[in-house]
């Protein structure tokens, strides 16, 4: 959408309103709302990012070895004490902390830090984050964990209006590219661009938004289509789903992670249908009750993380549940995501009838994000999806099957995703969401969703 925009020169929609918003319910609304942001707040999770912001995941997730590095060489970033919350707190001056924490408008999580450049050619520049996402697409997968890298990138692609995650990644292909001999330094006209080079991070995030030299131009096209400009085997070395790169988590060790990243309709996208808490080794009676409702689920579940048993119903129950607030306008850290008790399915039909006074069941809930992501498919089997398609397929790059971890705790070392296992998630989830073995709705699916009619798959 963004790149629809662009080509367009439009900059932003905004719209003013005049009127109040009628409130359908307001002392009931009142009510609830409190309860329903006591709910939010009071999960230890919530408040944890609230102080820290996303990055208080990154020691945990790092030495556990889930941390992509060196363009998915590696499991675990090292020397990355740099980059924690903590110490970013320290050195960004004293807007960074506890108390200087931010938001989006109304969130009583704030989950986002506010920072001042440390040191270097931005020293003293204000900006905000960084979010856990750019400390592994500036310092882990480009193996530059530095806080003045960190933050100057962050405050960049803040600035420039580009994805971090997209931008860091191509990087760090870029740099292993490199490394191989595919990308010369006549190439990069002279840039230095091996791994752990910070200045060569900076100077990339200005030439791809800017198309500046050969190699901007180049990586400015995306990962697809540059590694096509490239040429040799560098579409091989490409971490990316649907061409799109994920948040440079390592899910090699977490079937149902790998699951969502493989299936997500944006591309290899944690905010489509990621089970974080799958790493919580949940009792396996939280995660019944968890994953049976709004609709009946008695097949299996697994707390064990490692596991491929019951996580297609996982994957599919959070793609309902995030598109469902994605309907609402809920952020995806007031549910479930990151937090066993957080509201889901039967607390938003409240607050929709409070507010709105419409009534809706859980059940009719879960059916419409249903149908919202049957659309997103027929869109993507429109424009080619093909189940084991590697550029626009459900499906993995060979690192993930091909190249165990080699970093990280015991239940990692050695992991790497089981081929036949892996299309077997496949099969059950397709098999959830309505879909023939090929990843396309069955008809039946399509008249119970009441897309019978719906063209885009036809086209
Ligand atoms: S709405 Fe979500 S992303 Fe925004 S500050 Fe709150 S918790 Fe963070």
């Amino acid at each position: 959408m963004g790149c629809v925009m662009g080509s367009k020169n439009l900059k932003a929609v905004a719209a003013r309103g005049t009127m109040d918003i009628k409130i359908a319910h307001p002392y009931e609304a009142l009510e609830h709302n409190k309860k329903f942001i006591d709910q939010i707040t009071s999960a230890k999770v919530n408040q944890t990012m609230g102080t820290l912001g996303t990055p208080f995941i990154w020691g945990a997730t790092n030495s556990w070895g889930g941390i992509r590095t060196r363009n998915f060489q590696y499991n675990q970033c090292e020397y990355a004490d740099e980059i924690e919350p903590e110490s970013l707190d320290e050195i960004a001056t004293e807007t960074i902390g506890p108390y200087h924490m931010t938001g989006c408008f109304a969130c009583q999580v704030h989950c986002r830090a506010q920072y001042k450049i440390p040191s270097g050619p931005y020293a003293g520049t204000y900006d905000e984050g960084p979010e856990y996402t750019s400390l592994g697409a500036f310092c882990g997968e480009p193996d530059t964990p530095r806080a003045e890298t960190l933050l100057t990138a962050n405050h960049l692609v803040n600035q420039y209006g580009v994805d971090n995650l997209e931008i860091g990644s191509l990087i760090s292909w870029a740099m292993e590219l490199y490394e191989l001999g595919i990308i010369t330094q006549k190439q990069t006209e002279g840039l230095d661009l091996r791994f752990g080079n910070d200045e060569a991070v900076i100077e990339m995030i200005h030439r791809i938004v800017n198309r500046k030299g050969w190699l901007g131009d180049v990586l400015a096209e995306g990962g697809i289509r540059a590694a096509e400009k490239i040429g040799k085997n560098a579409f091989d070395c490409l971490v990316q789903v649907k061409g799109m790169n994920n948040l440079n988590s390592d899910e090699r060790a977490t079937p149902a992670l790998a699951l969502n990243v493989a299936t997500a309709s944006r591309g290899s996208d944690h905010l489509r249908s990621r089970p974080a808490i799958d790493l919580y080794h949940l009792p396996e009676e939280v995660l019944r009750k968890i994953y049976s409702s709004p609709v009946p689920y008695g097949g299996p579940l697994s707390s064990e993380h490692t596991a491929y048993e019951g996580k297609p119903w996982q994957v599919f129950w959070h793609e309902n549940c995030y598109m469902g607030v994605d309907c609402l306008g809920i952020c995806k850290y007031h549910t479930t995501f990151l937090g066993a008790t957080l509201p889901n399915f039967e607390d938003w039909t409240r607050v929709i009838y409070y507010n709105t006074g419409l009534e809706f069941t859980a059940q009719e809930l879960w059916e419409i994000a249903e149908r919202c992501n049957m659309i997103e498919r027929l869109f993507n089997l429109r424009e080619g999806l093909k189940r084991d398609d590697l550029k626009k397929g459900d499906m993995l790059c060979h690192r993930y099957f091909d190249e165990p971890c080699n970093r990280g705790a015991p239940d990692v070392i050695g992991t790497a995703i089981d081929r036949e296992k892996f299309k077997k998630m496949i099969d059950e989830f397709y098999e959830h969401k309505g879909l023939d073995e090929d990843g396309n709705p069955r008809p039946e699916t399509l008249k119970r969703l009441g897309l019978e009619n719906e063209p885009s798959h036809l086209l």
